[in-house]
């Protein structure tokens, strides 16, 4: 069976082709056309914009997607296209071209929730069986998932305001690094000492799941300001030490937390996902809080960590196996809760 993916939800303009197989899937094709460049003088992607150049680009990445594979669109089994959530322009235009291509193929079209794509990526890259627990931290989400199927997803818990890859980003912008933060904020801290501030560890006496870390950035902005007041300004060191004390902060709620996790639902495995699971620091800590719980640690390579199709035509796989499809009623959705559990098992999901 070979899969058409398309992603447009947030600032990546994204197609892939997958081929299952009885050896396992295999990935024919998985272009990613991104769009940094424009929000750039905006602070933020600019929802606008990023509609209008899925808009454009999605003929392109498909084009190029079929190119790579060698195959025709008459050689696509499936269509499979991220429906939500995320942005609303750039999700529309990704299930346009989905029920364009499926009506003229008479091909099946499914439609995959973007973070269910995220969810079901460590079975795509390596042998993995339900259930397992994933950490998907980026820059725009922070959740645990258990995941017990394809469709059978359980929140325990996640960020109550910021997503660690947008705190990461926060510190570097306010410490005059530049974006995006997180690979620059590492960077510096490789030479910096944790322990010199003392910045909060934000929700860690509560016993769920939920993480909170803006005021943590706030604690390294007050840090910030309370150098520059004594001294005039910031040292090199300084800012090496803050970029150390805010990761380790992180690295500590994140870990204990997944921690917590991995006891609550006893999962033989932890995966993680989104950009964030880059840092190395953040990914030797998880690897520990794995081997400590007699878990296994899987993450993907980064390329397939990050916003990508080649998630979504899996994900659409594993649906279509299970028998799903959708017909041209299939709805672009803003908000998409993935929690398919009727009853969250710790009263803590959101
Ligand atoms: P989402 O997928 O949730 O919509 P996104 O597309 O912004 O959000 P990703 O592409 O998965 O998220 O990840 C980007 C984020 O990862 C950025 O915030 C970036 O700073 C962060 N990041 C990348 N590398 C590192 C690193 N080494 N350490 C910490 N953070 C990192
Ligand atoms: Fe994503």
């Amino acid at each position: 069976v070979t899969v058409l993916g398309l992603e447009s939800s947030c600032d990546d303009t994204a197609a892939a082709v997958l081929r299952g197989g009885p050896g396992g899937p295999e990935i024919l094709a998985n272009i990613v056309i991104g769009q940094t460049d424009l929000h750039a003088g905006y602070g933020g992607v600019v929802p606008e914009i990023a509609a209008r150049a899925h808009a454009e680009k999605l003929d392109i990445v498909v084009e190029r997607a079929l190119a790579e594979a060698r195959l025709s669109l008459k050689r696509i089994d499936a269509i499979a296209v991220t429906a939500g959530p995320g942005l609303i322009g750039g999700v529309m235009a990704g299930v346009m071209l989905a029920k364009g291509l499926a009506a003229s193929t008479g091909k099946p079209m499914i439609g995959v929730n973007h973070l269910a794509g995220h969810a079901l990526t460590p079975r795509l890259t390596d042998r993995v069986d339900f259930p397992y627990l994933m950490l998907l931290v980026s820059g725009g989400h922070c959740q645990f998932l258990l995941v017990e199927g394809a469709e059978q997803f359980t929140r325990l818990g996640g960020t109550i305001d910021d997503a660690p890859g947008e705190a990461f980003d926060k510190v570097a912008k306010l410490l005059g690094l530049g974006q995006p933060g997180g690979p620059l904020v590492e960077a510096e801290a490789r030479a910096g000492d944790p322990k010199r501030f003392k910045l909060p560890r934000p929700l860690l006496d509560r016993p769920d799941c939920d993480m909170s870390f803006s005021g943590l950035k706030t604690a390294v902005l007050r840090s910030r300001d309370a150098l520059c007041t004594a001294q005039g300004g910031l040292y090199a060191q300084d800012r090496a030490d803050l970029c150390a004390g805010f990761q380790a902060a992180m690295a500590d709620v994140l870990a204990e937390k997944t921690r917590r996790a991995l006891v609550k639902t006893g999962a033989p495995m932890l995966a993680v996902a989104g950009g964030v699971a880059a840092n190395q620091v953040l990914r030797a800590r998880l690897e520990q809080v794995a081997a400590n719980a007699e878990a296994r640690f899987v993450a993907p390579p980064l390329k397939l960590c990050t916003d990508n199709a080649a998630m979504i035509a899996w994900a659409g796989l594993e649906r279509l196996r299970a028998g799903g499809r959708d017909d041209m009623s299939l709805a672009a959705r803003p908000r998409w809760p993935l929690d398919t559990s009727a009853a969250p098992m710790l009263g803590a999901g959101k």
